[in-house]
């Protein structure tokens, strides 16, 4: 019994226990259905997930097209 991984939401910070969590398709992040951001039809930890889903834009870049420096 070495390896017991306890779930917890990464808005509230509950458990499992006392919570039905979800995990977040993007960040695979887990959160409660309280915490739990709506769209699209899915649920997502934050609204950030959410619009990432949205605009299919999950590569790793580092720059931010709104910065003009
Ligand atoms: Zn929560
Ligand atoms: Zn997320």
């Amino acid at each position: 019994m070495s390896s017991h991984y306890e779930k917890c939401c990464v808005g509230c910070g509950t458990t499992e226990d006392v919570a039905r969590l979800d995990r977040c398709p993007i960040c695979s992040k887990t959160f409660c259905t309280d915490c739990a951001y709506r769209a699209s039809g899915r649920r997502f930890c934050s609204d950030m997930c959410a619009r990432t889903y949205n605009y299919g834009d999950i590569e790793d870049d580092d720059q931010d097209p709104d910065l003009d420096d």
